[in-house]
């Protein structure tokens, strides 16, 4: 087996292990595996493997590789910034936004959404540990914005995300992600019509205590495809 292969397996392991630790249902995780930096025959890899969701974080980048992968039957996520500028070719590509921060955002990718797909999934990028240098929205303007958002027609609004700030204690790693938690279940309670079924949060250094929180979608890179070279 390749070390992609032998990666996604022992992550998928993993996942599992702690997903009945936590008492929680058998396949309530998915594995969004996180592609940024990697050759599209990196990711043909894992594909191979079954594994079916990418994440990418840079657009142009992206589009390349969907053009190349262009045979595989891929559910797509786009987990990077989001300018108001290039949401057309998000709109037009992906099947999830985890990293919306913006009306304007939103608004675009729902007006350039084609009919002929189904509604964008999105989820709101909240800034969990209000670091400055973090995107996302703070968690006393989610209610607004979510409120907004979900009057639109060609979006779904799924969830939250985050990347919290990042802590080596697995205790401590566990609070934001609580907190992001908490965060859904009182939009639940605001939006009862949306399908507010998401919390995209954990990546390789913090998954298990994501995974413990709730997520119900784990973004990991390194684990699976090893370090990344940003230098080429
Ligand atoms: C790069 C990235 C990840 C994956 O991080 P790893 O630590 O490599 O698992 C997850 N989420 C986002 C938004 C990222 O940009």
């Amino acid at each position: 087996m390749t070390t992609i292969a032998n990666n996604l397996h022992l992550i998928r392991s993993q996942i599992s292990a702690i997903t009945q630790a936590a008492s929680r249902p058998t396949a309530s995780v998915e594995l969004l595996a996180v592609s940024k930096t990697r050759h599209a025959d990196e990711l043909r890899q894992a594909w191979d493997e079954g594994q079916r969701d990418f994440g990418e974080n840079y657009l142009q980048e992206a589009l390349d590789k969907i053009e190349a992968l262009s045979d595989l039957e891929i559910c797509w996520h786009f987990i990077g910034p989001t300018q108001s500028n290039k949401t057309r070719p998000i709109a037009e590509n992906f099947s999830w936004v985890h990293s919306v921060e913006r009306f304007k955002v939103a608004q675009r990718l729902s007006d350039q959404r084609p009919d002929s797909m189904e509604p964008l999934n999105i989820c709101l990028q909240v800034n969990i540990s209000r670091e400055e240098s973090k995107s996302g929205i703070l968690p006393e303007e989610l209610p607004q914005l979510a409120e907004q958002i979900a009057s639109l027609d060609n979006i779904q609004l799924r969830g939250l995300m985050a990347i919290p700030a990042s802590n080596d204690d697995p205790d401590l790693q566990r609070q934001p992600f609580s907190q992001l938690s908490e965060l859904l279940k009182q939009l639940q309670k605001q939006l009862p019509n949306q399908p507010l079924d998401t919390l995209s949060m954990g990546m390789s250094g913090d998954m298990a205590a994501a995974i413990r929180e709730g997520a119900t979608i784990v973004r990991i890179g390194t684990a699976l495809f090893g370090p990344r070279d940003y230098s080429q």
